[in-house]
Order: C-alpha cells, then sequence, then structure tokens
C-alpha cells in the first residue's frame, strides 16, 4: 500500500520502519530535520511538507502529540490546504495519536466534509511496541474502514480491535490509560509501604507478579530496578513515557468524566499526582518513577491524608 506517516516521534518512527519493512511504500514527514534524516536512511521517501507527503496515497497516519495538532495538520496550517485538502478524494486518514474522544469526531467529520474516509486507531504498547512491531489498535470508525488498514495493522501490531463507531477507539485508549495509571500508582505505593517495612522490593517483586496484584506494571514496567531488565526503572527511569504525557491523557479522561457524568475518584487522583510528578524533579523519569515521586513526596510531607 502507499502510506504517508506524519510524526516521525517516539511512535511514529518505529511505526513507519515496520511498515517499510512489511513492503509498504511509505512517504514520510515531520517537522524535525533528524527524524526526516533517520526516515531517509530507513528506506522511506521523504516530503517537503504534510500535505506533499498525502498526495498520492492510499492511507495517511498521523502519530502527533496532542489534538490541536491533529486538527490543524488536518485543516491546514501557514496557508496551506492542510492535509484532507492536498489528499485525493476517498483517501483513508487512520490517526493514531492520543487526543480526545470530541476531538477526534470532529476531525472524522473535517475529513467527511472533504471527501475523505477516516478512522480513529489510537495505539498501546509503548515505543517498545512501536519498535517491535507488537502494538494494540483500537480503532473507531466504519468496519469497513478497519478492515482496509488490516495489512497496516498487522505490520505495526500484534493485536486490532474494532472499537465501534467514530471515536470510540479513543475512548477505549483513554480508559486504558487511567487504568494504567492507577495501576503505576497502586504498584508504588504497594512497593514502597514494603519497603518502608522492611521487606526486600525484589521478595514483593516475586509475590506481586505472581499473586492476585499482578498487572503490566509490575509484570513489564516494574518500578523495582534490576527486576524487569528492559524496564525502565533498570535503566535509571529513562523514558518509556513521560508523566506530562500521561497526564495529557489523564486530561483526556477528566474531560469523558464530564461528558459522561461519571466521576472516576482514582483516576481524578491519578491525574492530580501526575501532574504533582511533572511539576517536580522526577518530570524526566518514566511514569513508572512515580515510585520515586511518591517516597519524596512522602519524606517532604507533601502529601495529604
Ligand atoms: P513525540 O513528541 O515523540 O512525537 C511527535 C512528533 O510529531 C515529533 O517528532 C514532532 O516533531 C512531530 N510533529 C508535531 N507537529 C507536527 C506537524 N504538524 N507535522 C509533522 N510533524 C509534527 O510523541 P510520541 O511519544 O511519538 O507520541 C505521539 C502520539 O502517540 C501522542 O498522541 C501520544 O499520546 C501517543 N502515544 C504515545 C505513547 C508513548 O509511549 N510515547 C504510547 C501510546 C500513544
Amino acid at each position: 500500500m502507499k502510506v504517508a506517516i506524519i510524526g516521525l516521534g517516539h511512535m511514529g518512527m518505529g511505526m513507519a520502519r515496520n511498515l517499510v519493512k512489511a513492503g509498504h511504500a511509505v512517504t514520510a514527514f515531520d517537522l524535525a530535520k533528524p527524524a526526516m534524516d533517520a526516515a531517509a536512511q530507513a528506506g522511506m521517501a521523504t516530503a517537503a511538507s504534510g500535505p506533499q507527503a498525502a498526495a498520492d496515497v492510499d492511507v495517511v497516519i498521523t502519530v502527533l502529540p496532542a489534538g490541536k495538532h491533529v486538527l490543524a495538520a488536518y485543516r491546514g496550517e501557514h496557508g496551506d490546504d492542510g492535509l484532507l485538502g492536498a489528499a485525493r478524494k476517498g483517501t483513508l486518514f487512520m490517526d493514531c495519536s492520543t487526543i480526545g474522544v470530541d476531538e477526534t469526531r470532529e476531525a472524522a467529520g473535517l475529513a467527511r466534509e472533504a471527501g475523505q474516509r477516516a478512522i480513529d486507531a489510537p495505539i498501546s504498547g509503548g515505543m517498545v511496541g512501536a519498535d517491535d512491531g507488537t502494538l494494540t489498535f483500537m480503532v473507531g470508525g466504519d468496519a469497513a474502514d478497519f478492515d482496509f488498514v488490516k495489512p497496516l495493522t498487522a505490520a505495526m501490531g500484534r493485536h486490532a480491535v474494532y472499537c465501534g463507531d467514530h471515536g470510540a477507539g479513543l475512548i477505549a485508549k483513554i480508559c486504558n490509560n487511567m487504568l494504567l495509571c492507577i495501576n503505576q500508582i497502586g504498584a508504588a505505593e504497594a512497593f514502597n509501604l514494603g519497603a518502608r517495612l522492611g521487606m526486600d522490593p525484589k521478595k514483593l517483586f516475586e509475590i506481586f507478579s505472581t499473586s492476585t496484584s499482578q498487572s503490566w506494571s509490575v509484570t513489564t514496567n516494574s518500578p523495582v530496578p534490576g527486576t524487569v531488565a528492559d524496564a525502565p526503572s533498570s535503566h535509571d527511569f529513562a523514558p518509556g513515557a513521560v508523566p506530562h504525557t500521561l497526564a495529557k491523557d489523564l486530561g483526556l479522561a477528566a474531560k469523558a468524566m464530564e461528558t459522561a457524568g461519571y466521576h472516576c475518584q482514582l483516576g481524578s487522583q491519578a491525574r492530580e499526582l501526575y501532574g504533582q510528578m511533572t511539576a517536580s524533579k522526577f518530570a524526566e523519569q518514566d511514569f513508572s518513577g512515580i515510585i520515586n515521586y511518591l517516597a519524596w513526596a512522602n519524606d517532604q510531607g507533601t502529601t495529604t491524608g
């Protein structure tokens, strides 16, 4: 398939490389020159702008930081046509960014008005999943468009789930990330409490990873250095994903709670804690470093309750 990919950051670059590996013709665009150089080296065609990349392809994939970037790229910035205006009519727009449910529905509406097709296809699996081609895709939109991109999701991921109409992929993603953050904080609190009571954290890891408290936040993203070789904690908490990204996702969850008229107490507390971590000296650590932030905040006497 002919594919344009816009946004070659932590996630987009690995995804684009896997598309090339699977034999797809990839045209890439990112605002950052080092990303464009890396794309050329990886065998992608590089375009001078997003609209140029989108002009003659079957699918336009966007992997951008937030909703405002996706909407601006779709509509056009700096007086250009935007991706929607530049693409051939009937091109499928596949947005893999984590953005708001309302924003993705707005993007799908813009696409429809421009004579294009659109799906929301947010991703889970982190940078490792993007590099290894083991992402999970959560897709909202027409079922026929979900089927159309299967060769692409198969090249970039291990699972692709059709979630329902436009926005359903992001409902799934936002709920997934809220639960992830709650799990990561819960694991941190349990490890910290056990350690303060004198228990060896590695022993606690052995228990938590094989008992009823088991979760991805323990078995894969363990916050205890030396328990999981590939986990950020074993590499000085180098991200991974920084707390700012998770705080953004929890902000999307807060907006979704308002829309739904349902208040998630732990989700709201998780948002506060990741906001505090973002404003602290631990801001550049992986989000599993919440274990360090919570221990530090406790010793500073800055925790409540
Ligand atoms: P990133 O900041 O590493 O990459 C974003 C890239 O987009 C950058 O290279 C930037 O230069 C480029 N960009 C911004 N505006 C652009 C434009 N108008 N045209 C072209 N390029 C533009 O972000 P990331 O970590 O790759 O995340 C991308 C999206 O995926 C976000 O929505 C994020 O929430 C989501 N996500 C991230 C992770 C993760 O672990 N990092 C996991 C799942 C989902």
